[in-house]
């Protein structure tokens, strides 16, 4: 199959572009359309066919949930048989943005959307381009991350053009993705939210919204104690995920030290490491690639599956990573780099 790379910089291209999104979702056609997360692998979720070759083409486990994208209060009713007060605080001070709920579904929604779950997590996306194609299209779109399953979300055409060239075809280029991880994920389905996949809508923010906000149990599907119930309750967080193909480490140093000496740790060489560090500097010379990332949470994470593409594309040893701060702003960051680096 041909993949098409359709740019939108110009108001002519971004009107051409929605027309042949349009048209090929509209005839069960999976293509890859950009969002201010990550890239999207976009499909009419109200066709079932269609969504099925999601899972086909990422090579994703059936029973991993996709997002179910809208544009416009309007359609939420089709997605779900009520929508509560809750919801309607947090539609209102985050939608359109990089936030998914979670909540029960309408019996329009499929399984094979929902892998089977009584919920369906709903986000209404921020980008321009991708609300237009919905808007267009008149039905929601099922979009997961636009990468090969257990590989790293792309965050420009490139990217997604690398991993799925020939297997599907279209691909929308717009440009760089503005926030450049994917969504906070809140289960609005229990007593209280429940933050399900950290994101750059942080805890603090969740609760300015709804104070009985709580992180997800640090055993469940967070660490080397990922439990059954939270691969169930939402089964993309399995811990391996949203990794490099090289061996990565997040490690905390200090400037006394020597970095020098940490890939040795590794039983990796220092000439074959990449580094990716936003404090200490350490001498480039050293090191196959060092990568300088700024050291503000909404710029990191902007920059930080880009790098870590760059950083593959070296085939390194081991990449060296300098952990971040503890603080909420970089709950979505450390979630990224923890999974990424327990692969
Ligand atoms: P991705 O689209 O690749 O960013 O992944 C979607 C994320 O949303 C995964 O972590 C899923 O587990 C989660 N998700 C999707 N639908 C549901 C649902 N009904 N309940 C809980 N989590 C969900
Ligand atoms: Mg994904």
């Amino acid at each position: 199959m041909k993949t098409d790379v359709l740019p939108i910089d110009n108001p002519i291209r971004m009107h051409a572009a929605v027309q042949k999104a349009v048209a090929l979702l509209d005839q069960g056609a999976v293509i890859a359309l950009p969002t201010e997360t990550v890239y999207g692998l976009a499909a009419d979720a109200m066709n079932t066919d269609a969504v099925k070759s999601i899972y086909a083409i990422k090579g994703r486990p059936a029973t991993n949930p996709l997002i179910v994208h809208v544009a416009g209060r309007s359609m939420l009713a089709g997605c779900v048989p009520s929508w509560p007060e809750v919801a309607e605080r947090f539609l209102r001070a985050f939608w359109p943005g990089p936030l998914t709920l979670v909540l029960p579904k309408a019996a329009g929604i499929s399984s094979q959307i929902t892998a089977g779950l009584d919920s369906v997590a709903l986000r209404w996306p921020l980008h321009p381009f991708m609300q237009r194609v919905i808007e267009t299209l008149g039905r929601p779109v099922a979009a997961p991350s636009a990468n090969l399953a257990n590989q790293l979300s792309p965050t420009s055409a490139a990217q997604v053009l690398a991993q799925l060239k020939g297997r599907i075809p279209l691909i929308v280029d717009g440009g760089s993705a503005s926030v450049g991880i994917e969504s906070t994920v809140l289960d609005l389905c229990g007593e209280y939210p429940v933050v399900l996949r950290p994101g750059m809508i942080h805890l603090e923010s969740l609760r300015a919204v709804d104070p009985n906000t709580t992180p997800r149990q640090a055993t469940q599907g967070d660490g080397p104690g990922a439990s059954a119930e939270a691969a169930c309750k939402s089964p993309g967080l399995h811990q391996k995920h949203y990794a490099p193909s090289a061996p990565m480490r997040v490690i905390r140093w200090n400037a006394s030290e020597s970095l020098a000496r940490f890939p040795a740790r590794f039983h990796a060489n220092a000439h074959k490491t990449c580094v990716l560090c936003h404090e200490h500097l350490p001498d480039p010379a050293c090191f196959l690639r060092v990568s300088v990332i700024p050291s503000d949470p909404e710029a990191y994470a902007r920059a930080l599956y880009a790098e870590l593409y760059a950083c593959d594309r070296l085939h390194p040893e081991l990449i060296l990573v300098e952990s971040v701060p503890d603080t909420h702003p970089w709950d979505g960051i450390r979630d990224r780099l923890y999974r990424a680096s327990s692969a």
